[in-house]
């Protein structure tokens, strides 16, 4: 038996906690007072992440809360939306630095809602320009209007769900969009003044050859994005994606060539330009500053910062504190105010250590010396940490930093999961 199992990073935004203790409280608002007196004093909120739950079609890979609505309820939507963002106003008392509005489609959510939407953004958010204001876009939803919209509104980076600009692998995935419309998508986007882009892409789908990959990621990079993400294809429970590979109407990439096609990638970009800084996101290195372009907001996720969530099924993270907003549509837009919560879970220390080795071994430069001892200093865990990070560096899986702090290998990334698994 090898001491890790090999397994490619794959699609996710950050790792779930092994330790929680699971409660139930109606509200944030609540929930903050049961745990904290005053929730709101010293809280210092650095992200917003809102949820627009539309699509125009439901990708088969995809298990994100999304629906296509036949009833047009887009308009009660953002109504609900800006009375949450009204309510919440209580906690966010300073600039936030970072927001992000993901889906579902984002895009899909019409001018006149999102013309209604942003000056209460920006008013309760405090949005200012230097913050880093990103809405995820589906090539095919992207208009000259709606853009000219979002960057009045402040919008200043957009990530563009790309995924393949080969058509066979896009039906795949049963992903509904013309390649052509990213090029189109980019061209309006750098006509409006929006030059800070992500491109998402997917390897390892079904039937993809490693030359197919690299096609792949030539046109990404021939569209000088500032920001890739690049992520293994994830069968998730329940979606369609998953039953067509249980019925074996689809084969799933052999581990061999998705980890050959990770290893390309790493390879690829750098030699473009990109500076490799998350297991799973390249940002394009500018002469001034190397790490300009990293998306600030994923990384106050790897770095446990707070942020605050928006709109059904978010989730978000206080001081340790991790809930996600009422899950449907419905149920959301039936409640007021802040929306009832779910999945509350408060990690104890050695659930909040865990979760610290796991976020910052994401990151490719790894944890500084200081921080690692700190954190293996801490709990009732600490020896089988350090025996799991010994085993790793005998492996060549993890590589000692200069200042005493650990990083992974190549080798290392390519078996992240299981490595992590084994810290947690
Ligand atoms: S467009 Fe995005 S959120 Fe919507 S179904 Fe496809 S992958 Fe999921």
């Amino acid at each position: 038996m090898p001491l890790f199992t090999t397994t490619v990073p794959q699609v996710t935004n950050n790792g779930r906690p092994l330790q929680a203790k699971k409660r139930d409280f109606v509200t944030i608002d609540e929930t903050l007072r049961a745990v904290n007196s005053s929730p709101s004093e010293g809280l210092r909120i650095r992200g917003a992440y809102l949820h627009v739950p539309f699509c125009f079609h439901k990708c088969h890979y995809c298990d994100f809360y999304s629906i296509v609505d036949s009833r047009d309820r887009q308009g009660i939507f953002t109504d609900r939306l800006i009375r949450e963002l009204e309510a919440a106003s209580e906690f966010i008392q300073a600039s936030v630095e970072t927001v992000f509005v993901g889906g579902g489609t984002p895009t899909l959510l019409k001018v006149e809602h999102w013309q209604r939407l942003l000056p209460v953004m920006r008013d309760r958010l405090r949005i200012t320009p230097e913050v880093e204001f990103t809405v995820e876009a589906n090539p095919e939803t992207v208009t000259e209007e709606l853009v000219g919209v979002l960057k009045a509104g402040g919008v200043n980076r957009v990530s563009i769900g790309c995924q393949s600009f080969n058509p066979q692998h896009l039906k795949s995935l049963e992903r509904w969009h013309d390649p052509q419309n990213v090029h189109r998508s980019v061209s309006i986007l750098r006509n409006a003044g929006i030059d800070n882009f992500n491109l998402d892409l997917i390897f390892a789908i079904p039937g993809q050859t490693v030359d197919q990959w690299l096609a792949d990621l030539n046109e990404a990079i021939a569209l000088r994005p500032s920001h890739i993400s690049c992520y293994g294809l994830t069968y998730e429970a329940n979606t369609p994606m998953t039953v067509k590979m249980k019925s074996g109407a689809i084969e799933p990439a052999e581990q061999e060539l998705e980890a050959e096609m990770y290893l390309a990638t790493i390879h690829r970009l750098a030699e473009a330009g990109y500076d490799h800084y998350e297991i799973s996101n390249w940002s394009r290195r500018t002469p001034e500053n190397s790490d300009a372009n990293r998306c600030q907001h994923n990384l106050f996720y790897w770095k446990n910062a707070n942020w605050w969530a928006f709109g059904p099924s978010a989730s978000g993270h206080v001081k340790g504190l991790r809930w996600k907003n009422i899950g449907r549509l419905g149920e959301y837009l039936e409640s007021d105010a802040l929306p009832p919560i779910t999945d509350v879970e408060q990690l104890d220390e050695d659930g909040r250590t865990g979760e610290q080795l796991m976020l910052g071994l994401r990151l490719i430069q790894g944890i500084d010396g200081m921080t690692l001892n700190d954190l293996l200093n801490r709990g009732s865990q600490g020896e089988p940490r350090r025996d799991a990070l010994r085993r790793a560096v005998e492996c060549q899986l993890i590589e000692t930093r200069t200042d005493g702090g650990m990083r992974f290998t190549t080798a290392g990334l390519l078996q992240a999961d299981s490595v992590i698994a084994e810290l947690l």
